[in-house]
């Protein structure tokens, strides 16, 4: 009663508030550090002491140099070095830093066309567009695609910008289990009848909507078998390739190229460039009549401006590196280099005796932490040691499966890779993290 009338939300009303308000508040430089570096293989950090510890650890604003296991730099052009910096620098003397302006009102440069035909070509695809931010291309083209009278089928794992995205669309939202095919069809069969032409059913449009890696499992989507039902039940399919575009398929163009699909299968491809170009902000890419479409109606296009031009270079170049367009071979060593990188990581945890989850080409790797109490420990005596990652806690996993999120980067080289996993292989005994190597018991 006292909520209703101060207007607070009760301390422990939820597993949430407890965690934010109580635990997490004591944990919170586990977050925060600032980088103060290029957020490279290596970087600085300024790493804090936390006053409310007395055992954890002790460093007052200093800044250290450690591995970046951390960042989603997938393909190592964050490192800004290279021919990626020259144009850069170029784009940034001759243009400077922004357009000042949204593509209907003089923000589109040049540069912005050139990268939206690329897009296109790179992808396979009629047409393309960008966006300046990667959260906003799902969460503000979402709403010019379904609106009231449609119905979404989420994967319950997706990503908050497409959770934010559908709920924005006023369409009904329908979660099915995480890359569980048979819960999808069981709820698409309830949906509507098998064969039912579209304009005879009770939803204007079906969107699927999927992601090409799961940033928090490291699981790939079962991508044919989703196309399948798209057909089987005249659907369409949204993919959001944030984390699979250019660290995926033999040719760095995500899961539609790791499976070997034709893009043109896809109806709305997304992605973002904030991990494999070392850049930041999305792209849709699709047919020229849905670029069209979002280019006049989208929030994203008609309100924002346009993407900064230095940060449509830096991708310009990094793509046309990954499409092998130098001439240097070096894309291709590089997707080859992160491929290598992963499995070898994977194995390497495997063999400890440390649970991780996902598929063995996932650039994302997470090592299973269970309990909420370790959360804090790993990050610290990982930073210790020299090496900086991510811990990921409720309410972003399950309340036991708290976790560290590691991200492989061709720019890592085996020496580090080694380093790393003797860094994760100390802590792991340190803190019993090697599950499955626990004796069990003998009947
Ligand atoms: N989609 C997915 C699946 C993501 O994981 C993310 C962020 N990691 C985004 C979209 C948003 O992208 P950005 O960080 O570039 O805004």
């Amino acid at each position: 009663n006292c909520c209703y009338i101060t207007g607070f939300v009760p301390l422990y009303q939820s597993w949430e508030s407890f965690y934010t308000r109580n635990l997490y508040r004591r944990i919170r430089d586990c977050w925060n550090r600032p980088i103060c570096s290029v957020a490279g293989a290596t970087m600085d950090i300024m790493a804090r002491e936390t006053h409310d510890h007395g055992w954890n650890f002790n460093l007052t604003d200093k800044k250290i140099h450690v591995m970046n296991f951390g960042s989603y730099n997938y393909l190592g052009f964050a490192e800004n070095e290279g021919p990626c910096k020259d144009a850069v620098e170029k784009v940034t003397n001759e243009y400077g830093i922004t357009a000042c302006g949204s593509r209907q009102e003089l923000g589109y440069l040049d540069i912005h066309k050139e990268l939206d035909e690329l897009i296109a070509q790179y992808l396979g695809v009629e047409a393309a567009m960008t966006v300046p931010m990667g959260f906003a291309t799902n969460s503000m083209n979402m709403p010019c695609l379904v609106g009231k009278g449609s119905l979404i089928f989420s994967d319950e794992l997706n990503h908050a910008s497409l959770v934010l995205g559908s709920r924005l669309t006023g369409a009904t939202i329908r979660t099915y289990k995480h890359n569980d095919i048979n819960d999808l069809e069981k709820k698409l069969r309830s949906a509507v009848v098998h064969g039912q032409p579209r304009n005879h059913r009770p939803w204007k449009k079906i969107l699927i909507v999927v992601e090409g890696v799961y940033s928090m499992e490291g699981s790939i989507v079962n991508l044919p078998e989703v196309l399948r039902l798209k057909k089987k039940y005249k659907a369409y399919v949204y993919l959001d390739e944030a984390h699979s575009v250019g660290a995926m398929g033999p040719h760095g163009r995500g899961v539609v190229d790791y499976f070997g699909i034709d893009p043109k299968e896809i109806d709305i491809m997304m992605g973002t460039f904030t991990k494999s170009f070392g850049s930041s902000g999305g792209y849709i890419g699709g047919t020229k009549k849905l670029i069209n479409h979002l280019r006049c109606h989208s929030h994203a296009s008609v309100y924002s401006p346009t993407m900064p031009p230095p940060v449509a270079q830096q991708i310009i170049a990094s793509m046309k590196i990954i499409m092998g367009l130098d001439g240097t071979g070096e894309g291709m060593r590089r997707i080859e280099q992160l491929k290598e990188n992963c499995r070898y990581f994977r194995r390497r945890l495997h063999e400890m005796g440390f649970i991780i989850y996902g598929n063995k080409d996932s650039p994302v790797v997470p090592l299973l932490l269970f309990m909420p109490a370790k959360i804090a420990a790993f990050s610290r005596e990982c930073l210790k040691r020299g090496l900086g990652t991510v811990v990921v806690g409720f309410p972003a996993t399950p309340i036991i499966e708290s976790r560290a999120r590691f991200c492989l980067s061709a720019a890592h080289t085996r020496e580090m890779v080694d380093k790393a996993l003797d860094v994760i292989n100390e802590v792991g005994d340190l803190l019993k993290l090697k599950y499955s190597r626990m004796e069990l018991p003998q009947w």
